[in-house]
């Protein structure tokens, strides 16, 4: 489903991302692990188009994200085009980012309506079934102040799926929860995995990653230094950088 070849993204002159490769499989579900700094949100970010890469390219079922092949020059794509691709993925941030004066229903419409061109009324049908999904029938009519953090969670996960994407990005979904509101959240993604959703996941949760995950990615100075499976990454041993890096994550 999705591919980076060679990202390399500069802020100035850090180096966020340095030729990273990425392979993700239709109906998987890769974790994304690694220290502070390493480029984890930076490379979730660039596949969801929110910044724009400065080498390498990224492809979504074999089209290229951001830019077109114009007479013999690669030029950034235009609002409208770039939007078409984004809508293709969802993305939930640790901060909730819903909109604040729409109601949850409303959250969930506006993406399909506007972007996609959905008549209000199937948008809205299809939204109250994604709704019970993550379990938040009874919030419909809710505004997002009136949630709990998990409830706004699942709400944005809801929000995310109305668009149908291809692939859902996950940057630290559970990190700004309290503590007893995190299994809620994880639960929801876990349907969604088990349900065949390809996932990227950024995530401090080494039991999720190692649970839900086919593969981990491990990221370190804005490369991915290992990646395997949960057994082969949990298997690192003590002394490797990973190993490090594992001890001290829990
Ligand atoms: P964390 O676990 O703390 O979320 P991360 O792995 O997500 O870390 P990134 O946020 O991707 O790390 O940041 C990678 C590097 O790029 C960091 O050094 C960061 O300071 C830098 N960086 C990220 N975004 C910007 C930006 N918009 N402008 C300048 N530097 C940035
Ligand atoms: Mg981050």
């Amino acid at each position: 489903v999705l591919s980076a070849r060679r990202v390399r993204k500069q802020f100035g002159a850090l180096v966020a991302l340095d030729d990273v490769d990425l392979d993700v499989a239709e109906g998987s579900v890769v974790a994304i692990i690694g220290p502070s700094g390493s480029g984890k949100s930076t490379l979730a970010r660039c596949i969801h188009q929110l910044e724009r890469i400065d080498a390498g390219a990224i492809y979504l079922d074999g089209e290229l994200l951001g830019f077109e092949h114009k007479s013999g020059k690669l030029l950034p794509l235009r609002d409208r085009d770039l939007s078409r691709q984004r809508a293709q993925m969802g993305m939930v941030f640790q901060q909730f980012n819903l909109f604040s004066h729409y109601t949850i229903l409303e959250n969930l419409i506006e993406g399909p309506t506007r972007v996609l061109g959905v008549p209000r009324k199937e948008a809205e049908e299809k939204a109250r079934a994604l709704l019970a999904r993550v379990r938040l029938s009874d919030k419909v009519d809710a505004y997002p102040r009136h949630l709990s953090g998990g409830q706004q969670q699942r709400a944005a996960i809801a929000r995310a799926l109305a668009n149908e994407p291809r692939l859902m990005l996950f940057d630290e979904p559970t990190s700004a929860l309290d503590p007893e509101l995190v299994g809620e959240v994880l639960e929801v993604m876990q349907d969604l995995a088990a349900g065949g959703m390809t996932m990227v996941i950024v995530t401090h949760e080494m039991s999720f990653a190692r649970d839900v995950a086919d593969r981990i990615v491990f990221m370190e100075a804005g490369r991915i230094v290992k990646e395997g499976t949960p057994k082969e990454i949990f298997g690192a041993p003590p002394e490797s950088r990973l190993g490090r890096f594992l001890a001290t994550s829990g």
